[in-house]
């Protein structure tokens, strides 16, 4: 019976553990954190548990739905009317919907036909081979022209990828968009939540893995991974050294070179050094007042030191929650930017002028408690011609690789992390 190690407790880790434990496979999954779940750990409160992070799937996640029904969580998958809307310096308008997008003013009609075309466009492209080559830029400013893309697009990108964002590829915004599909009406979207937070799906994974006989070893972070023969040797920060027939890493690119230092060739460490990601700092407020009645606000003001307002109270009733609203105020940086190490206090402090801007009636008094949650490695920057840099699934020493940056052209998810997970373990016999 082969022995696998699993290298990180995220969706990827676990899903790959349930597909090779079908397999009848011996699975050890190693996590530095003290639980499961990886960034879609959440934190209790009194009398709730909520997600660090916002935190939705849509119709198209199937197998997210599909893990759920197995895991016998499918009542408490709920699927919830949202609403969008885009704050630019003029002002918050309503988008998302057919009627929304003519409803926006920022946009005169000949652009706002244009934009559309765009996103139809896209539906139409079937390989993303033959987009790879262009930037986001290149493509949208050459077919629709500069001013839709600086008026939309471009503080999008700059929220997202910042210094960063001339290099994306096109197929990373195909895979954004074109590969997502949710339950549209006039009125906005149906998002899928599971009810009382991800943490439920956590729990029914744990109990899973460990009747089948996984063995889960939590605080345990993984150091150095050797080759000896045809066996893995895998050393964890507690000194411990443990032999296994292969090796599954969901790390990201980044901390990948200094474990698997002495089994990766130059041509992998070339393309370990080329990736970038994205840090994620995510303030989670509670707060007397609600900002909106949108669900999710796109920030394209690039003035504003954030990058999304993610009112869950305005997708899931307050009623859950101690009848306090729910505010995620998002953002992406380089993980040198001053705002990454900022504590909640200060965040709020720099957030708030901002806050009001949206709705001035918001002020400190009616912020009952701020925490902030981060992830240094939460978005690879997707660059052009993406498919020649990124790694082969299996190293040339043979270990797997499941992690964020192999998710290609769709982009990082639950869905496809577990997608990820399976096909990681059907390669292995
Ligand atoms: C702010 C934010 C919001 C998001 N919102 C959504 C959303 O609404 N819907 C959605 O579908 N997706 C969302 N995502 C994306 C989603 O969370 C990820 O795609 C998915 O959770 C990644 O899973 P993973 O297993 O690849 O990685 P991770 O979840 O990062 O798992 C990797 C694990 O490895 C562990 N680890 C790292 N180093 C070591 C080591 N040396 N030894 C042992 N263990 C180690 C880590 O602790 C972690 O548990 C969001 C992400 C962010 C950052």
């Amino acid at each position: 019976m082969k022995k696998i190690a699993i290298i990180g407790a995220g969706y990827s880790g676990l899903a790959c553990a349930k597909k090779l434990l079908e397999k009848e496979y011996t699975v050890t999954i190693f996590e530095e954190q003290d639980e499961i779940g990886g960034m879609a750990r959440c934190i209790s409160r009194n009398g709730y548990i909520i997600d660090k992070h916002y935190r939705h799937i849509f119709q198209s996640d199937t197998y997210m739905i599909n893990l759920l029904n197995e895991m016998g969580l499918n009542q408490e998958l709920q699927w919830l009317d949202t609403r969008m809307a885009y704050y630019s310096s003029e002002g918050l308008y309503e988008f998302g919907t057919p009627l929304s997008l003519l409803r926006y003013k920022p946009l005169n009609f000949i652009q706002k036909i244009k934009f559309g075309l765009s996103i139809i466009n896209l539906k139409f492209i079937k390989n993303y081979k033959d987009i790879e080559k262009y930037s986001v830029k290149e493509w949208l400013v050459k077919r629709y022209g500069e001013s839709i893309y600086n008026k939309v697009w471009e503080p999008l990108m700059n929220g997202k990828f910042q210094n960063e964002k001339e290099k994306v590829s096109m197929a990373w915004l195909w895979g954004k968009i074109n590969l997502r599909s949710t339950n549209g009406t006039m009125k906005g979207e149906k998002l899928g939540y599971l009810m009382g937070s991800w943490k439920k799906l956590n729990d029914r994974l744990y109990s899973y893995l460990i009747e089948n006989k996984c063995i889960i070893k939590l605080q345990e972070k993984v150091e150095k991974v050797y080759k000896s023969e045809n066996k893995y040797i895998i050393e964890t920060d507690k000194n411990k050294y443990e032999e296994f027939d292969e090796v599954v890493s969901t790390l990201p690119y980044n901390t990948m070179e200094k474990i698997f230092n002495d089994i990766l060739d130059n041509n992998e460490i070339e393309k370990i050094k080329q990736m970038k990601y994205m840090s994620a700092k995510t303030l989670l407020i509670n707060s007397k007042k609600s900002i909106s009645p949108y669900y999710w606000i796109n920030v394209g003001d690039n003035s504003i030191p954030f990058v999304g307002i993610i009112e869950h109270t305005n997708m899931v009733h307050k009623t859950n929650y101690n009848s306090e609203n729910i505010i995620y105020i998002s953002n992406y940086l380089d993980k040198n930017d001053e705002k990454y190490k900022m504590s909640a206090k200060e965040l709020v402090e720099l957030y708030l002028p901002y806050l009001k801007k949206i709705n001035s009636k918001i002020d400190l008094n009616d912020i009952i408690s701020a925490e902030t949650f981060e992830e240094e490695y939460a978005q690879p920057v997707i660059k052009t011609n993406y498919s020649k840099d990124k790694l082969n699934n299996r190293l040339s020493s043979g270990v797997y690789i499941a992690n964020m940056a192999q998710i290609y052209p769709e982009d990082r998810g639950m869905n496809y992390a577990i997608k990820l997970g399976y096909n990681i373990a059907e390669l292995i016999n």
